[in-house]
């Protein structure tokens, strides 16, 4: 069987895979991409892009066309509702962002890096043998080979590169699964121009809501294995009751597992050898599940290490851990409790919401959080926030050392 040779293969065909082909396009290098779907394909997802999100794609891909937007083609911020029907709306810093539909905003930023995509090819497994990756991958049920100096895994939560050089990584960390249904509006008294989330523990440990094209998305977060459904019902019901939500019969639905976790304590998966992992699989997500900017940041850092090892003939790994950690300290910061009550690590100002508040809403709103966050308790994910937050404190960085 004949194998392919690249300079770099990076698997998926998404944002983090755009940004990183960016880099190596630009740098002259010869690159591929592996897509397990056929082009232009769907992605479950909120699409609403961070303002930094936003600045990545027009400095690297030029300003947004219009196809690539949904209807709201823009997002004013992000509503916060809490059990104690106090409500808190923030601007996004620098004014709306768009609204994607991922299934072209992605295909138009992988055509716009000038990346060369195998699609309907599903990456399968790799050996690193220390000068060269040997990749296999699968087409149309025929096994195909590939050859390249370097791989890059930006193929998302489930990775499957991750999983060839840390076989037993997703296993250590809790799954969850989020699913949303899309259903036509009687009546929505929700502001269209927001995000809304809700910080309430007995809807979900995600539950938030939005208008697109016409339709209401309800959405919730739950461990994996319950009941979508349930949790559906459960929130609509809520909605319905308290805020006056009064939709039709859900028409479409969709879902997926989420590694929600490596983020909030420090625990980035960045690769081994000449493979490294970048964007959600490498553990980027921001709050409010905020992926976009991360990956396509992360992404491109992955591309310029490459670039570096090459040109200055070192270790990837080397460069790519040295460059990666500003990323990872910003993505951190959006979790760490002091960087939340002494700074403003958020594109949207929180604390400015609060002081509009009277005293008494104040601590109904911190309490309502501090009973949400009790639902996340038994990940054990609180006592590694607050050590990273305090090291992070001495050092002004968080430590590779918990890096795989
Ligand atoms: C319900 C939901 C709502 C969200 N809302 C937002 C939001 O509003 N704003 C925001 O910023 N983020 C949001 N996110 C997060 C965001 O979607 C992700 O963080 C982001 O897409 C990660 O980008 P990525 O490039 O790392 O990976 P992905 O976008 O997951 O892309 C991975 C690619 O790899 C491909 N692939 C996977 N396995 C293989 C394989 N074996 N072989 C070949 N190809 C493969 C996939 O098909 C896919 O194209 C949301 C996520 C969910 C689930």
């Amino acid at each position: 069987m004949r194998e392919e040779k690249y300079d770099v293969l990076i698997v998926g065909a998404s944002l983090a895979a755009s940004a990183a082909a960016k880099r190596l396009v630009d740098a002259g290098l010869n690159v591929v991409a592996l897509e397990r779907k056929k082009l232009p394909r769907n992605k479950v997802c909120s699409g609403i892009l961070s303002p930094r999100g936003h600045r990545f794609l027009i400095e690297n891909f030029g300003p947004l066309p219009r196809d690539i937007l949904h209807e709201p083609t823009s997002c004013r911020g992000v509503t916060f509702h809490f059990p104690s029907m106090i409500s808190i709306s923030m601007d996004f810093e620098g004014g709306p962002t768009p609204h994607l539909n991922r299934k072209f905003s992605d295909y138009w930023a992988v055509k716009s890096s000038g990346l060369n995509v195998h699609e309907e090819t599903s990456f399968t497994g790799l050996e690193d043998d220390g000068k060269l990756v040997h990749v296999r991958a699968m087409r149309a049920g025929i096994e195909l080979k590939y050859t390249a100096r370097y791989v890059i895994g930006a193929d998302g939560p489930k990775s499957q590169v991750r999983h060839s050089v840390y076989p037993d990584y997703m296993k250590s960390i809790p799954w969850f699964m989020v699913g949303q249904k899309f259903q036509r509006i009687i009546e929505c008294p929700l502001d269209e121009d927001y995000f809304h989330f809700w910080f309430h523990p007995g809807l979900g440990h995600y539950t938030w809501s939005h208008a697109r094209n016409g339709r209401q998305i309800l959405g919730v977060g739950f461990p994996s294995g319950k009941n979508l459904h349930e949790y559906h019902r459960n929130v609509e019901a809520y909605l319905r009751d308290k805020h006056g939500v009064k939709l039709e019969p859900a028409e479409e639905m969709e879902g997926c597992a989420q590694n929600f976790g490596p983020s909030l304590i420090n625990r980035y998966i960045f690769g081994k050898g000449n493979v490294l992992i970048t964007g959600q699989a490498a553990g980027f997500f921001n709050m409010l599940a905020e992926g976009m900017s991360c990956a396509l940041h992360s992404g491109a850092i992955a591309g310029e290490s490459v670039v570096g090892a090459i040109q200055r003939n070192r270790p990837v790994q080397e460069v790519y851990r040295r460059l990666i950690a500003s990323e990872a300290k910003r993505c951190t910061d959006q979790w760490n409790p002091f960087r939340i009550i002494f700074g403003n690590p958020h594109e949207a100002d929180f604390k400015a919401g609060m002081r509009k508040l009277s005293k008494r809403e104040q601590l109904a709103v911190i309490r309502d959080i501090f009973r949400f966050m009790k639902i996340y308790a038994p990940y054990g994910w609180g006592r590694q926030i607050l050590s990273q937050s305090l090291i992070r404190m001495v050092l002004n960085k968080y430590p590779s050392g918990r890096w795989l």
